[in-house]
């Protein structure tokens, strides 16, 4: 049963080109399978999260990060009441729009773009992907997702404002997005915090005692674990760690959330968009531990020295190719040398869209190409 302040799928807004209804899935299912079957989304497997697979095959890319986060968010929009197939779709998008290399490769290419007065938006970049890049359709260019999926790409991790972002007017950017968007923030970081530890813990950047020490709320379940298992080898001491602490911040998520509903008296999704902040949050206590955690990967893993010859290779990999094709246009491919001719680009934006598609593999193979041996 859905919650009165849920979206209901039989209220959207509905697409630009409007399409006949499909007889058994409704439209947050077929826009859910429209991204799965987008070549954007299957490019997600050859884009690093964190780790590059220099490290090891089962780290997590951005799409098996994008399934824990559509794992998680399933739950919590179940557990609340919510539209799961609006939540799972806007968690299915919701990295659409990463370029490669993590976030090297994101702050790579806005200083790019900022050399031109432009920037880089992974958020508006995975709008131009869904509403134009994409092409799988004969009577219409991109996926013609429903608006409510479409506002999500934009609205689920910050709000732009009507003023930079004129062109985002239609996405009802004085009002709060519905929660089923609020919540794809705060589970991709439920996902990537946890994953993150994981994935340290296995390259072995990040040793049992430093993440013991600096992350409390693991130590305490950590401790709890140890009580129960004792002769339990200490991997799987650490998963059953990590796994309470995925639990305890989706459960607090969940309670703290339907606390937050109940004291501002929301009953409706109108009363979600007029509400003066988001409502999905963790409580303050929760919130605390989630920022311990975020903090000591930020010390201790992401500027780690081990990580950071590749974040060098992304910003020179992905600086030198920019600058080479901003010199050298006539060497794109041919449809993007005729985006920048003809269809109103600027030759920087062109090269940006380029860019931003291309998965780890793709953009080295670019870079020996045109630049020399990586
Ligand atoms: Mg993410």
């Amino acid at each position: 049963m859905l919650a009165g302040y849920a979206v209901h799928v039989e209220h959207s807004r509905g697409r630009r080109f409007p399409e006949t209804q499909h007889p058994y899935r409704n439209d947050f299912q077929r826009d859910r399978d429209r991204v799965i079957h987008a070549r954007a989304f299957r490019r997600l497997e050859a884009k690093t999260q964190v780790f590059t697979r220099r490290y090891s095959d089962h780290f997590r890319n951005r799409l098996t990060h994008t399934l824990e986060v559509s794992q998680i968010s399933r739950t919590i929009a179940g557990a609340l009441g919510l539209n799961v197939d609006l939540a799972e779709a806007l968690a299915l998008v919701h990295d659409i729009g990463h370029p490669p290399f993590g976030h090297a490769g994101e702050k790579a290419l806005d200083t790019a773009m900022r050399r031109h007065g432009l920037s880089f938006d992974h958020n508006l970049h995975a709008l131009r992907i869904v509403g134009d890049f994409e092409q799988r359709y004969a009577a219409f260019r991109g996926l013609n997702l429903t608006f409510e999926v479409r506002e999500g790409i934009i609205k689920h991790s910050r709000d732009y404002h009507a003023r930079e972002h004129p062109e985002l007017a239609e996405y009802l950017l004085d009002q709060r997005p519905p929660l089923e968007a609020q919540l794809i923030d705060l589970t991709d970081e439920i996902a990537y915090n946890t994953a993150d530890l994981d994935d340290g813990y296995e390259a072995h950047l990040l040793s049992l005692e430093e993440i013991r020490g600096g992350v409390p709320v693991f130590d305490g379940f950590y401790r709890e674990v140890a009580e129960i298992y004792p002769a339990a080898p200490d991997k799987l001491k650490f998963n059953e760690a990590l796994k309470r602490m995925i639990n305890r911040l989706v459960g607090d998520l969940i309670t703290n959330t339907q606390t937050r509903l109940q004291a501002a008296g929301v009953q409706t999704l109108d009363d979600v968009r007029r509400h003066g902040e988001r409502l999905a949050a963790f409580s303050p206590a929760v919130g605390a531990e989630r920022r311990q955690t975020k903090d000591f990967l930020y010390e201790n893993l992401y500027f780690s020295p081990a990580l950071a010859d590749e974040k060098d290779d992304a910003e020179r990999v992905v600086g030198e190719l920019f600058a080479f094709w901003m010199e050298h246009p006539e060497a794109l491919p041919h449809n993007y040398q005729t985006k920048a001719k003809e269809a109103n680009e600027s030759l920087p934006r062109v090269i940006c869209d380029y860019i931003a598609g291309m998965t780890d593999n793709f953009i080295f193979e670019q870079y020996e190409k045109h630049c020399g041996a990586a």
